[in-house]
């Protein structure tokens, strides 16, 4: 009788055991499976390809609004939002949207997007990985038959205008969508003379004031926009991070400054004798790149510039002086009259404020000393974007849980937060809901080039974040 309840109890031992194993191949199977490479990774790569592919260009990448690539990299985003079981349409401003009601369709919506236009000779990733990832992101929830768990309706948007390539006005499908595009901009035309207008009606897009105030969304019906992007930058790849969110968007002020000196031989005018412009300009221009790389050495702190100012200024700020010309531009004249432009941004607007406050009263100063005169026009403004507080929360969770998915659970350092010294889509959709994005690492934060790369695992781990940040709303 002991014999046979040993036996009986060394069988059960060894079925435990291999009960045991054979479950936890199925959890390490199912945790891989759980990362879906098929289709995060590769097939949102060969997307990627494919669309790098859809260009007016021969030999490069070039896709303007509604031109005949935009319109055939539309309708390819539009079946695979379909292949994701996504309802779709196309909008009056050819953007391209993808819906899923999710449990309640009355619920505000999650709208997830980026723009499928690009600059000339452009990068594969600009803009394209941001509506592929989010794309692959519902294909996975669709592929568990978990798109009707969603709590509230999801939207992809794949944005028609965002480079502002073709009529040099950013944001015209995003700005259309937030309902902060001016009906005048129907009429901007492009350099052979055809409107905005007119580009939609030769795709048989018919657009007129009252509809173009019907594509605003209402502010009621959306819960917050969700962005991903290629950083464009080289902070990610400097700190070995795949992944960061975003702080918010720099704002931004351009300025052109015009000196005018004496015009003069440059043969027979003394030194001690000239008012020479080019020479304040460069004064002007080593002035503006001392002030910004050190703020602090050159703005008071008071009332105005508070310690926090000038600490986020230290860190975000960034000046540029991208185009000078000289009035007449020959080598043996002194010129008459140099311009130049200033591109100043900051995540903080009273910090850039001060910046542009200290730096004209220099400039002035310089000018004086040097007997020139000086004119400095403010040409744009744009106020800096702050992400939303919880959103960033909620995709700093999501992009840290598909870290750790991806490491196998090893530990993961802190996501990254950085600013975006760039425009993006998120800019124009903060005048409707509250934004968040999040930044994936690219090779020497090239961008705007045929060099920009992103790394497959870069890509998966893009729309694994997306994958995880849905889940949160399931
Ligand atoms: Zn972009």
């Amino acid at each position: 009788m002991n014999r046979l309840l040993f036996v009986l109890f060394f069988f059960f031992l060894l079925s435990t055991l291999a009960f045991a194993g054979s479950g936890s191949t199925q959890n390490l199977e199912s945790r891989k499976n759980d990362l879906y490479p098929e289709i995060l990774r590769d097939e949102a790569v060969a997307r990627l390809n494919e669309l790098g592919k859809v260009s007016d260009a021969e030999g490069y990448l070039e896709r303007t609004f509604m031109s005949p690539a935009s319109v055939r990299a539309g309708n390819l985003i539009r079946g695979w939002m379909e292949d994701a079981g996504l309802r779709t349409w196309i909008d009056q401003m050819g953007n391209v949207h993808g819906q899923v009601d999710g449990i309640n369709a009355s619920s505000k919506a999650i709208l997830i997007g980026s723009h499928l236009d690009t600059v000339v000779d452009a990068g594969i990733f600009d803009g394209s990985l941001g509506v592929v990832s989010a794309i692959s992101a519902l294909k996975v929830l669709n592929a568990r038959g978990e798109l009707g768990n969603l709590l509230r309706p999801v939207e992809v948007i794949a944005f028609s205008d965002e480079e502002g390539v073709r009529f040099q006005s950013t944001f015209l499908g995003s700005a259309a969508v937030a309902g902060i595009l001016p009906a005048s901009a129907l009429q901007f035309s492009d350099k052979s003379g055809v409107t905005v207008q007119e580009a939609l009606k030769e795709n048989s897009i018919q657009i007129s004031e009252e509809n173009l105030y019907n594509l605003k969304y209402d502010q009621d019906s959306v819960w917050g926009y969700v962005e991903v992007h290629i950083e464009q930058g080289p902070v990610l790849e400097w700190k070995g991070v795949p992944l960061s969110v975003v702080k918010g968007i720099a704002g931004q002020t351009r300025l052109k400054v015009t000196v005018r000196g004496s015009q003069g031989h440059a043969g027979t005018v003394p030194m001690s004798m000239r008012q020479d412009p080019m020479s304040a300009a460069a004064e002007l221009i080593v002035l503006l790149e001392s002030l910004c790389k050190r703020p602090e050495d050159f703005l008071s702190f008071d009332d105005h510039c508070k310690d926090s100012t000038v600490q986020s200024l230290s860190t975000s700020l960034v000046c540029t002086v991208g185009e000078i010309s000289s009035w007449p531009s020959a080598s043996n004249v002194i010129p008459g009259q140099v311009v130049f432009t200033v591109d100043i941004r900051a995540i903080d607007d009273m910090g850039r404020e001060a910046v542009i406050y200290e730096l004209s009263n220099r400039m002035y100063q310089i000018c004086d000393r040097r007997s020139v005169s000086c004119i400095i026009e403010r040409k744009h403004d744009a106020g800096a974007v702050m992400c939303d507080d919880e959103l960033r929360q909620q995709l700093k969770f999501a992009t840290k849980s598909a870290l750790k998915k991806m490491s196998d659970n090893q530990f993961v350092d802190e996501v990254p937060v950085l600013m975006s010294g760039a425009g993006h889509d998120a800019m124009a959709i903060s005048h409707l809901t509250r934004v968040g994005m999040i930044f994936v690492r690219c090779r020497g934060g090239v961008s705007h080039s045929p060099e920009e790369h992103v790394l497959d695992d870069d890509v998966w781990a893009a729309g694994l974040s997306v994958l995880a940040f849905l889940e949160t709303h399931m």
